[in-house]
């Protein structure tokens, strides 16, 4: 199993893993973090052509004959300049100033 997927073009992006396999034409999307091996139990989507731009980072897939309509993400790189590696962590947001204000302050 894990040398049939070695066989297939990974990209990570910010929030997702993808896996496509251009033997079969069809790529299906996971959460990033998650294990390939769930690939298995994944969406596959048919696709009909991919387009990869290694100066951007961009990638995209065309999901008809036609290619009208496209599916594209980006490369999430270390560091990112899109998430900045901070995809799973939690926002912290710091609460209103009027609740501060008067408070103990640093
Ligand atoms: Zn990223």
């Amino acid at each position: 199993m894990l040398a049939y997927l070695g066989a297939m073009e990974r990209l990570e992006s910010c929030n997702s893993i993808w896996l496509l396999d251009e033997a079969l034409m069809q790529f299906c999307r996971i959460p990033r973090g998650s294990d390939p091996a769930n690939a298995v139990s994944a969406t596959w989507r048919r696709y009909y052509a991919f387009s990869d731009d290694p100066d951007t980072g961009a990638f995209r897939v065309a999901l008809d004959q036609t290619r009208t309509r496209w599916l594209s993400s980006c490369r999430h790189r270390d560091p990112c300049p899109r998430c900045a590696g901070e995809v799973t962590a939690e926002v912290v947001i710091p609460p209103p100033a009027a609740v501060t204000a008067g408070g103990p302050q640093a």
